[in-house]
């Protein structure tokens, strides 16, 4: 994989998966990674579990960098997707882990559906396959989608889900998800500052997703993550001034998948995102307010 040099160093990366779900990095390579690309501080994301945050924590003040906790939680939504970020969630909560212990479990129960609906499609594709292609962690569709274009079914990962694994193609299916109340009340909980994650991918018209936002924001949200690899530049400057508008941070990352999402690098994305360190800042002071004594 290519590391652009980050010249800049006051960049952040503050949304990226490793090995303990759909990204191909060990905690540790992805922390080695964002280090060598110069970043002041990066966050791990993983869907669904907490697993990967202590590797990459100890990873990083090895190699002098500022570990973020973070967790992404797949809300229930229509008619796209809402992917809701978690940062500075108390690991240790209870009500945290095992609801992501269910939500796990959820992709256990539709992951061989999805192997199933491939196989009736006529593609020789076993969940056991898929699974020991995870390494027996949160499976997810990007492992299809790999396993996939291993086989030469599919030329890339992009084709992957488009003829067969997005929402709405043959071999989708649903899993049980948390509502996005539920999703943003959880990483409250565990004392959590809590973001919605690419807005585009809501795939709902500007006025639409401002009235959305507003409702999550009554639920608690507390950012909007503007500054997003496949966003433009005119996306992230409007998505920034409607968080600004409504009172709500503005956050920002790649969403590294590693070789499961080839195009986009860790801290650059597609080359021209630049998450400045400040926001960071105000994720912390958001938390820190939530956890002072008496609250
Ligand atoms: P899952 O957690 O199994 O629902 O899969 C979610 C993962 O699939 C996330 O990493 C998404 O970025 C990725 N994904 C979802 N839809 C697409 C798509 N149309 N093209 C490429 N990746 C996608
Ligand atoms: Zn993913
Ligand atoms: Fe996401
Ligand atoms: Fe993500």
């Amino acid at each position: 994989m290519i590391v652009s040099k980050v010249v800049d160093t006051n960049l952040i990366d503050l949304h990226s998966h490793t090995h303990s779900s759909d990204g191909s990095a060990t905690p540790r390579e992805l922390i080695t990674l964002a280090a060598s690309a110069g970043a002041r501080a990066v966050a791990i994301t993983d869907h669904d579990t907490l697993d990967g945050l202590a590797e990459g924590r100890t990873a990083a003040q090895d190699a002098g960098i500022e570990f973020v906790a973070g967790v992404e939680i797949s809300a229930d939504f229509q008619p796209g997707t809402m992917h809701i970020l978690g940062y500075l969630v108390d690991e240790w909560s209870k009500d945290l882990n095992s609801a992501l212990e269910r939500l796990r479990t959820a992709r256990r129960e539709r992951n061989p559906r999805i192997a199933g609906r491939l196989q009736e499609l006529g593609l020789d594709i076993s969940y056991d396959e898929v699974a020991s292609l995870a390494g027996n962690k949160v499976v997810g569709r990007p492992h299809f989608a790999s396993l996939m274009v291993r086989k030469g079914y599919v030329a890339t990962i992009k084709e992957a889900f488009d003829r067969f694994l997005a929402k709405g193609a043959p071999a989708y299916v649903e899993k049980e998800r948390l509502s996005p109340a539920d999703s943003i009340g959880l990483i409250k909980s565990a004392g959590g500052v809590a973001v919605l994650a690419h807005p585009y991918q809501l795939k709902l018209t500007d006025q639409d997703t401002e009235d959305e936002i507003r409702r999550l924001k009554d639920l608690g949200l507390d950012g909007i993550e503007a500054i997003y690899s496949r966003h433009s530049t005119e996306e992230r400057e409007r998505y920034s001034r409607l968080a600004r508008r409504l009172g709500l941070l503005i956050t920002g990352g790649s969403d590294f998948h590693g070789t499961f999402k080839p195009d986009i690098s860790l801290v650059t994305g597609l080359g021209d995102l630049q998450v400045p360190y400040e926001l960071l800042d105000q994720i912390k002071s958001t938390a820190a307010s939530r956890s002072a004594p008496g609250n």
